[in-house]
């Protein structure tokens, strides 16, 4: 289950309202921004619709907070598009499908429905269907960061929760219990307008950045001989074992790659010098370091013998 966020009090409480009066929806638009936490909500107010002993919360410990936690509840489904594809005719009808369905544990049947501004207008219209005579159990959670593009007859038809961006002070001291320091949650707000969802996401991109160049830095001051093998294997352990030796997969693949095709990369230089028969034991060699690292053996030593073995 993962953790409700501060701004979403207000929400919540209308929602535990309907509740309580036995007014649930059966269908809800959330509408809002990218990265104020629709997602988060859809997500939390399914689970604790289909769990089987709810509180305020979902209890995380029943038979469907297990199967939901693990995403197979048989009771739940979710409808995603792929970037730049819309949702078509056969993806809504499933979903009446799913809804025709017996259900399996408890009193809903619930689909979300994400980017549904990407509805054709044919599957608009399979979806106007189950919104007009919607079964009793079911539950349609519709999310869209523009709503405007859906037609109105679906709208008018939802019950609709609008997701704002979060008050400065809330999502500043949000991102800071996420571990971001004052004045990076200050500036990757400003470049996500203020969604702390997205400000965080900025700054787990950012990380992995940095670590992919610390990794490759490494790397190469080995290469010069700027870098024992031992020293490198210690400080790529502090950055996780795995992760090192997946970039350090990619980057040799990115070698390959540049030889074969005469496109440059940033060690097209170095990759001539090792040439492409060692590049592709070296690969071979981070693959096995890699599935060594899942049985889990000693992570410094299988370090050490991969850097060893380059030098
Ligand atoms: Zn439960």
């Amino acid at each position: 289950m993962s953790t409700r966020l501060p701004w979403h009090d207000p929400l919540w409480s209308q929602i535990s309202s309907s509740l309580e009066q036995k007014r649930l929806a059966h269908a809800y638009l959330l509408q809002g921004p990218a990265g104020v936490g629709k997602a988060n909500f859809a997500s939390n107010l399914a689970q604790l619709l289909l769990c089987e002993q709810p509180s305020l919360e979902a209890c995380g410990q029943c038979k469907s907070c297990h199967l939901f936690e693990v995403g197979t509840h048989p009771d739940y489904r979710q409808l995603v598009s792929e970037a730049g594809k819309s949702i078509g005719i056969d993806m809504m009808r499933d979903t009446s499908a799913f809804f025709s369905l017996t259900r399996q544990y408890g009193r809903y049947q619930i689909a979300v429905i994400f980017h549904a501004e990407r509805m054709t207008m044919a599957a608009a219209n399979a979806l106007l269907k189950t919104l007009e005579e919607p079964p009793a159990s079911a539950l349609l959670l519709l999310i869209s960061e523009q709503a405007s593009l859906l037609p109105v007859t679906v709208r008018s038809r939802c019950q609709l929760l609008r997701f704002t961006v979060p008050a400065a002070d809330v999502a500043l001291s949000w991102l800071k219990s996420q571990g971001l320091e004052s004045d990076q949650a200050q500036h990757n707000l400003g470049l996500t307008r203020g969604a702390p969802l997205r400000a965080l996401a900025l700054n787990k991109e950012n990380d992995f950045e940095s670590r992919r160049n610390t990794i490759l830095e490494g790397a190469r001051a080995l290469y010069s001989g700027r870098k024992d093998p031992l020293d490198l294997a210690e400080s790529l352990l502090k950055l996780g074992a795995k992760h090192a030796l997946y970039i350090l997969w990619q980057w040799k693949a990115e070698m390959v790659r540049s030889l074969a095709t005469d496109q440059h990369c940033a060690d097209t230089a170095l990759a001539q010098q090792i040439g492409q028969r060692r590049l592709l034991k070296r690969m071979a060699g981070l693959s096995t370091a890699i599935r060594q690292l899942d049985s889990q053996l000693n992570e410094q030593l299988i370090l050490e013998d991969i850097f060893i073995s380059w030098v």
